[in-house]
């Protein structure tokens, strides 16, 4: 299996421009079946808690090990799969994969051997949103994993519920009810109302890491500070937590604290790997 050395090599501005590429070189006929010949795989991100870089949790972020293009990371091939309605089963597959690696975090840590991420962070497309069978899924895999419902947050990005009307976020709502976290990815860039908020069954912001990128100097960026500093005040307000990504350096990760965001996640203070890197991974000296 491939590993990867994580992080933005994967990363292309244009999804669209990505799709089309992804078209000419014939992964298209390789997508539908990728999944039946174990071609997917996930790597897990810590997220640590800025006040005193304990672990927090983990994000899962799945990549494909392609026989012939090597480790394609998701930018190239989720937009696709959200054409061609794989994503459906795929991302079934990524939540079930995800629940369980959080109950054996949890059953290894309970057993005493190392203390691992206890949470488990999993992206949702759009296309899975819309999905009738999201809960009933959803439900099914945390109990017949064993894994309790607080143990899971579903990632969601803000684009994807801008207009979003009741139909769609009533999947959500039941299953912030039953205690599923819900976040808000990639916060920020999509010119919500921010009033809207209020409305939104969710208990997290993720601060995109275009926000970061202005903590980089020292002083940070006095217009990115304001920003911050209004978006947390904002969200704990509303009882909302803040996460921020795209930490690359020490200094963003002090500016950050200093401001008031409660977790973060970044190569700052790891890539993101395989499930035993967690295990392994000592985050005092990244404090
Ligand atoms: P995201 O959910 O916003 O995930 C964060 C992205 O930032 C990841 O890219 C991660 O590798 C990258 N990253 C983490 N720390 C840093 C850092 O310090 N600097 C920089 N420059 N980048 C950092 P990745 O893994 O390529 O994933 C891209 C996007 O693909 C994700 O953005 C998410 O929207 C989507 N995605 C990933 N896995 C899944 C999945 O299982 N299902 C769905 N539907 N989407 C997924
Ligand atoms: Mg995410
Ligand atoms: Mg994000
Ligand atoms: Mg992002």
């Amino acid at each position: 299996r491939a590993k990867s050395a994580g992080g933005n090599r994967f990363e292309h501005a244009d999804a669209e421009a990505d799709a089309r590429a992804i078209t000419r070189h014939g992964l298209t006929t390789s997508l539908p079946t990728a999944l039946e010949r174990g071609e997917f795989f996930i790597e897990y991100q810590p997220l640590v808690h800025l006040a005193d870089g304990t672990v927090h949790g983990a994000e899962a972020l799945v990549r494909w090990s392609h026989p012939t293009h090597g480790v394609l990371g998701p930018d190239r091939f989720i937009p696709l799969a959200e054409h061609t309605g794989l994503i459906v089963p795929l991302g079934r597959w990524v939540l079930e994969q995800s629940v369980r690696q959080a109950r054996a975090w949890q059953e290894e840590l309970a057993a005493g051997t190392f203390g691992g991420p206890l949470r488990i962070n999993v992206n949702l497309s759009p296309a899975q949103l819309h999905h009738p069978g999201l809960v009933a899924d959803t439900v099914e895999v945390l109990e017949r994993v064993g894994l309790e419902p607080g143990s899971l947050c579903l990632e969601v990005t803000e684009s994807a519920l801008i207009g979003a009307d009741e139909d769609l976020l009533k999947p959500l709502r039941q299953l912030a009810e039953m205690g599923v976290d819900i976040a808000l990815d990639d916060f920020g860039t999509g010119y919500s109302n921010l009033a809207n908020l209020r409305r939104l069954p969710v208990s997290v912001l993720k601060l995109d890491r275009s926000f970061t990128q202005g903590m980089q100097q020292h002083p940070a960026d006095p217009v990115d500070i304001k920003i911050v500093e209004g978006i947390v005040s904002l969200a704990h307000s509303l009882e909302l937590a803040v996460t921020v990504e795209g930490v690359e350096t020490g200094t963003q990760a002090e500016h950050l604290r200093m401001l008031g965001c409660d977790t973060a996640q970044g190569w700052y203070y790891a890539r993101p790997g395989p499930p035993e890197m967690l295990h392994t991974l000592s985050l005092a000296d990244a404090v």
